[in-house]
């Protein structure tokens, strides 16, 4: 099987961990860089400017946020606590997408307060928004569309009629109908149908279904379309061999679809944005971590200081995640279950996996944690969450998050000799 390659060396990952303790994530900044710009370069034809609005769910760090900025990107939110991440860094306004769904009043006050645009997931929501912002809808307004059951039939979008998202084709017309009489100015269309996808096809047919309802509400509502928003979904290739979605093809499909649909309708210039999350950080973070004990019984077992708590992917859904063990790349190999420390059995991060041997105390990195990662980490079984590391090649390194400490975990616990001071 073909390996995944390393940014860094071992001695590098090693002077590291001589500062920061293992578990940690550590993020290549320059690669989210240059991913970043060759996203926006397949775009840049886009009439308005493309933008993508980075699902900050992925990789919640400011530090991140703010580098992503720089490029260009804006923030897609869906509470509270990733308004106040966008906002911290800089983003204001239509650099803030909020995508709801089952959202508190509070919530949208704070993104109409911080002027993001809004993304409505259910026709029942405009009402809701409305009250919630004491009788006044925002200029713009943006819905999301679930294409249920298709009538054309599209192997590739699955069963979107089993999603809880969006609005039916029908309540898109009529929602629109309602913004427009309520006096809304300016108008999105959005999908977000896949994940984790890495058919570059599927994105120029998801373009091309939203962009021909654009034309039709266009026409039928009267209204005037602002941007159409393509959602996420870009996967990424977790495993060797597979290949990451051509961006330059998509971006070009994309163009001749616009082109022919909206161009072909006479329409205004419709601006074209998504909001990526897994293939913005994705490829770039991973989860350092030390072998701490291996074992024979049934099977072969390597256990690590890393849990299910920093990386819940595998064990959750039994996602495959790349393991290397820098500096035993061409040393013998063996089958293991790599495993955490939970009282889970679903706490491995590998089942029957061939990996280099490696040596109690040996490095091992567990690939492509920048996205989910550290963000769906959790401190069951008092597991502290770990440090976040920002890497700007050679010895250059940034902790962006320090590793919590049992204070940290005790904080909001009222009983003697837990909490600060321990
Ligand atoms: C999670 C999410 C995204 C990002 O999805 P990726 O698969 O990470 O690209 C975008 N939009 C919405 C509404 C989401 O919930």
């Amino acid at each position: 099987m073909t390996d995944k390659s390393l940014p860094f060396t071992r001695d590098q990952l090693e002077a590291i961990a001589s500062r920061v303790p293992t578990p940690f994530h550590i993020y290549d900044a320059a690669a989210m860089v240059r991913n970043a710009r060759a996203f926006y370069d397949a775009f840049s034809w886009v009439p308005g400017g493309f933008v993508n609005f980075f699902a900050v769910k992925a990789l919640p760090n400011p530090h991140v946020l703010e580098l992503l900025r720089r490029e260009g990107l804006g923030g897609d939110c869906s509470s509270l606590a990733e308004l106040r991440l966008c906002s911290a860094v800089g983003m204001k306004g239509a650099d803030i997408c909020f995508t709801s769904n089952d959202t508190p009043a509070a919530e949208y006050r704070a993104a109409a307060d911080l002027g993001a645009l809004i993304n409505l997931d259910d026709i029942s929501h405009i009402a809701f928004l409305e009250q919630s912002l004491g009788g006044k809808l925002p200029d713009v307004l943006c819905f999301r569309y679930n294409p249920g059951p298709l009538k054309e039939g599209n192997v590739i979008i699955g069963k979107p009629e089993e999603a809880k998202y969006g609005f039916t084709r029908d309540q898109l017309f009529e929602g629109y109908r309602i913004a427009r009489d309520k006096g809304v100015k300016r108008f999105g269309l959005h999908a977000m149908v896949a994940s984790n996808e890495l058919n570059p096809d599927y994105f120029v047919e998801t373009a091309q279904m939203l962009l021909e309802l654009v034309v039709e509400i266009s026409a039928r509502v009267g209204i005037r379309f602002e941007f159409v928003n393509l959602g996420g979904g870009i996967g990424i290739p977790y495993r060797p061999g597979q290949t990451a979605v051509d961006l330059p093809y998509v971006g070009r499909r994309i163009r001749e679809v616009y082109d022919r649909v909206v161009g072909g309708a006479g329409l205004a210039p419709v601006r074209i944005v998504m909001e990526c999350g897994r293939m913005i950080t994705g490829p770039y973070g991973y989860l350092v971590t030390r072998v701490l004990h291996k074992k024979a019984i049934y099977k072969n077992y390597v256990g690590l200081d890393a849990s299910m708590a920093n990386l819940m992917r595998p064990g959750m859904y039994g996602s495959y995640h790349h393991i290397s063990v820098p500096g035993r790349e061409g040393g013998a190999r063996k089958v293991y279950d790599v495993t955490g420390s939970l009282c889970e059995n679903n706490d491995k991060f590998a089942i029957d996996r061939e990996i280099p041997d490696p040596a109690i105390g040996d490095l091992m990195v567990i690939h492509d944690t920048g996205a989910h990662g550290h963000a769906m980490g959790f401190n069951y079984n008092g597991k502290l969450r770990s440090a976040e590391v920002l890497w700007q090649g050679g010895s250059d390194f940034r902790v962006i998050r320090r590793a919590e400490t049992l204070a940290d975990h005790f904080a909001t616990l009222d009983y003697p000799g837990l909490g600060a001071g321990t």
